[in-house]
Formats: C-alpha cells, sequence, structure tokens
C-alpha cells in the first residue's frame, strides 16, 4: 500500500505541511500531523517539513525487484462497425517511437465478436510485432464490464510494461477499470509521450490546471505506465490511413501477418453488464478530428458573416471548418468544430488558422498538424511562432484574396 507515513516522535507539529499542501493532505491536530483523505502523495510536505518527520511509502502491485519482469508496449485498438479506429494507427505510430527508444516491443490488443472481420487485424500486424486478438462474442459491443476484466487478466499474464488507448467515450471508460484492477497509475488526454533515457519511465505531459501548465506525469513503482491520447494528438503510421484488404494482398503477406497473431481466451465466468437495445448513430456531420485540411477561424475574423469565407476557403481546399473556443461560447459554430485541449485534437496534413492568437489550450490540441499556416495582424502572437508559414496581415482580407485565386484557378 502506498501512503503517507509520520514519525509520531519526530514531528514537532509546526504546521509547515499544512501550508505547504495544496490539496489539504495533511492536518495537525494536538501538535502531530496526519494525512487526511485529500492527500495525492504529491511530497510537497516532504520537503517541507524541517525534521524528517514525514515520508512517503510506496507500495506496488508489481513490487519493486519484479519491475523488469515487465516489458513491451502494448495499443488497445478499438474497433467500430468493423473498423479499427484511425487513433489505433496513430497509437501505434507513437509506441513504434518509444519501443525503439525503450528497445521492447509493440503489441495490438484487438477484441471482436466471433468471426469478426480480418482486415483490422491485419492492418494492425502490419503495424505491430504481435496481434493479440480475442474472438468472442461478449468482445462484439464495447462493454468496460468485459473488456477491462479482460484486458487487466491479459496484463497481469504477459505484464506489458505500457498500455497506451485511445481518449475515446469507451477508452475513458475503459482505461480508469484496467488501472483500478491492475492497482496501477493512469494518465489522461496525455498530448506528449516520451521515454526517459536515464529511467527508462514513460514520461506522460498534459494540460493541467486548466491549461495553464504543462504537467509530466511518470508512474515509477506501478505497472502498466498507462496512458490515454485524445485522436489527432499524433499522426498515424503513414501506410494505415484506412484499413488494409485481405482480398487485395498477395497470400504470401497475408500468412506473414497473420503469423503475428496471437489468440487469447475471455475468462468463461465473465458476464456483460450491458444489454445493447438500439444503436442509433448521432448525426454529427464531418469531423474534423481527420480533416486532412482544416481551416481555422478565430477571433480575428470579427464577425460571424465572415464564417462565410472560411467555408469557402475550406471548401476550395477540401477542408473542413474548425474554429477556436470563443467562437463556440459566442454561439457563432456548434462545438463539435473546437479545437483544442477542451475541443477535437487534430491531424492535418494543412491547418490554416486565421485570426487566432494561439493561446496554450489551443496549442494542445493542433500538435499534430503537418503544416500550419497563421494570419495574424500581430507577428507576436503565440501562434505565428510556432507556424511553418507566418502570414502578417488581415486575415478577413488574406481570405477574400486566396479564394478568389483558387477561383480563378479552378476556373
Ligand atoms: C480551461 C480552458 C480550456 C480552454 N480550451 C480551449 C480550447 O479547447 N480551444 C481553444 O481554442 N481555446 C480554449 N480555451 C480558450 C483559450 O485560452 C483562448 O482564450 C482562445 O483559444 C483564444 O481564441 P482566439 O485565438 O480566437 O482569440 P484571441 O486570443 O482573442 O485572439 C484573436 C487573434 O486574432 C488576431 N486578430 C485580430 N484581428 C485580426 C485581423 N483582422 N486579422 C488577423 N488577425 C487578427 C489578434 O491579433 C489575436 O492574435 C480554453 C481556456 C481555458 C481556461
Amino acid at each position: 500500500m502506498s501512503g503517507l507515513v509520520i514519525d509520531a516522535a519526530r514531528c514537532v507539529g509546526c504546521r509547515r505541511c499544512e501550508k505547504a499542501c495544496a490539496t489539504a493532505g495533511i492536518v495537525v491536530e494536538g501538535r502531530l500531523a496526519h494525512a487526511t483523505e485529500g492527500c495525492v502523495l504529491c511530497g510537497a510536505c516532504v520537503d517541507a517539513c524541517p525534521v524528517g518527520a514525514i515520508h512517503i511509502e510506496r507500495g506496488s502491485a508489481a513490487d519493486e525487484g519484479d519491475l523488469a519482469a515487465w516489458s513491451g508496449i502494448w495499443v488497445f485498438a478499438e474497433q467500430d462497425a468493423g473498423q479499427v479506429l484511425p487513433v489505433a494507427f496513430e497509437l501505434l505510430g507513437k509506441a513504434r517511437e518509444l519501443a525503439a527508444a525503450r528497445g521492447c516491443t509493440v503489441t495490438a490488443v484487438l477484441g471482436q465478436g466471433c468471426g469478426g472481420p480480418v482486415d483490422g487485424a491485419l492492418t494492425l500486424a502490419a503495424c505491430a510485432d504481435r496481434v493479440i486478438l480475442a474472438q468472442d462474442e461478449r468482445l462484439a459491443e464495447r462493454d468496460a464490464s468485459v473488456y477491462a476484466p479482460w484486458i487487466a487478466q491479459l496484463a497481469e499474464e504477459m505484464r506489458p510494461e505500457i498500455i497506451l488507448y485511445g481518449a475515446t467515450p469507451f477508452g475513458r471508460e475503459l482505461a480508469p477499470g484496467v488501472a483500478v484492477r491492475l492497482r496501477t497509475g493512469l494518465t489522461a488526454d496525455c498530448t506528449v509521450l516520451e521515454i526517459d533515457p536515464e529511467t527508462g519511465l514513460l514520461q506522460q505531459t498534459r494540460p493541467a490546471f486548466g491549461g495553464n501548465l504543462m504537467a509530466t506525469i511518470e508512474c515509477p513503482a506501478h505497472r502498466p505506465q498507462m496512458a490515454t491520447v485524445r485522436p489527432g494528438v499524433f499522426a498515424a503510421m503513414a501506410r494505415t490511413r484506412s484499413q488494409l484488404r485481405a482480398e487485395d494482398m498477395p497470400r504470401q503477406l497475408v500468412r506473414g501477418l497473420l503469423a503475428r497473431m496471437e489468440a487469447a481466451k475471455v475468462d468463461p465466468r465473465l458476464e456483460p453488464q450491458v444489454a445493447v437495445v438500439e444503436k442509433r448513430r448521432a448525426d454529427e456531420g464531418a469531423s474534423i478530428a481527420e480533416a486532412p485540411v482544416l481551416v481555422v477561424a478565430g477571433r480575428g475574423i470579427g464577425s460571424k458573416k465572415n464564417l462565410a469565407l472560411v467555408r469557402r476557403l475550406a471548401e476550395l481546399l477540401g477542408g473542413e471548418v474548425g474554429c477556436t473556443r470563443p467562437l463556440v461560447e459566442m454561439g457563432w459554430l456548434e462545438y463539435r468544430h473546437q479545437v483544442g485541449q477542451t475541443g477535437v485534437s487534430v491531424a492535418p496534413k494543412l491547418l490554416v488558422a486565421l485570426g487566432v492568437s494561439g493561446a496554450i489550450q489551443h496549442l494542445a490540441g493542433i500538435g499534430g498538424a503537418q503544416t500550419v499556416v497563421a494570419v495574424n495582424e500581430d507577428a507576436d502572437a503565440p501562434l505565428m511562432g510556432a507556424a511553418a508559414y507566418a502570414v502578417q496581415a488581415d486575415c478577413v482580407a488574406f481570405a477574400r484574396e486566396l479564394i478568389a485565386r483558387l477561383e480563378a484557378r479552378a476556373g
């Protein structure tokens, strides 16, 4: 068990620990400090104590000597209607980089109903060293009450060092369920994942405190290290933007990919807790998360009527319209267009930002964009520094001019 340990013989009741604690996780009563439920084991009180009366005891599901037994990186591959979601390929691309730094293998984990389509599994096999595939009717629906114990049991048996999940609605439900069962940590909505070259630990970076700072989180004493990442944060592996089709592949290649698959079973005692009565697909329009080109409108476009220009430019460039949060708050565009930390993470090949300042919460959502063109009157706006092309100009005039030229070219 982890916990805060206070040496009563040393504690002088000076209250420095209480003052240093940001979460009311320690209080002093009767000249003796004691931990409360608010304690998050951040260590601020340990540093503040002048008499060395406090230390943190870190227990572990995997005890210290056992950590080396956990190796390899797993990516949970979520499917919808027989298609592996693009976020799985984005995570596999990142997992490959991490595996190169860590010197380990990459495994994709896929569950599906009996006789599910093989194309998704083959595509995963093209990107990973191994695919763990379970075909079981109980995995046909995305039911975390089945998936979480299934993955936890697999992880206990096979001991991966890292598991990555897409921060989709299902991934957000599943990953905590696995974390609780394995008694390990989980960092949600990471925007950067790296391996610390000295410790080999996964460094999981995400916006914290309302996006005002970036926090890098490690999980030193528990395994597996687990993180969720929103769709669009990382670029997908080039050849896997879409699923391969077995019928289009040479037989030898299919055989090679099938050899990377390992069948897994689901505990026969597991019973689904969710019954799907009816499915309705929400009509959400095109998703900006997967748009190859995005024209993003910021407050600098000045008025709602200028959105017509933004839409026309997006249309001519073959893309979609995104926006910053103020435009959603003003009711100019729906939430599904919002790019950023509390909106959608995007990864277009080309992103044209019109009158966008580039606040940290906005930048958190565009890390996967390949080429950013920022148009802003203010040369010092943060996005101008982060863009491949920074155009200091009136964004409305710029949009009009570009539309005219594209229309003239289209004839
Ligand atoms: C917890 C939290 C979460 C948030 N999440 C998000 C999020 O997910 N996404 C998001 O976008 N924001 C988010 N925000 C808001 C964010 O902090 C910024 O306020 C927002 O991104 C700014 O939007 P903007 O760039 O459109 O507006 P502004 O910051 O007002 O910038 C407008 C820019 O337009 C330029 N400009 C003005 N007129 C012109 C012109 N005629 N031509 C060219 N340039 C011009 C200005 O120089 C300026 O740089 C969040 C904030 C918080 C606190």
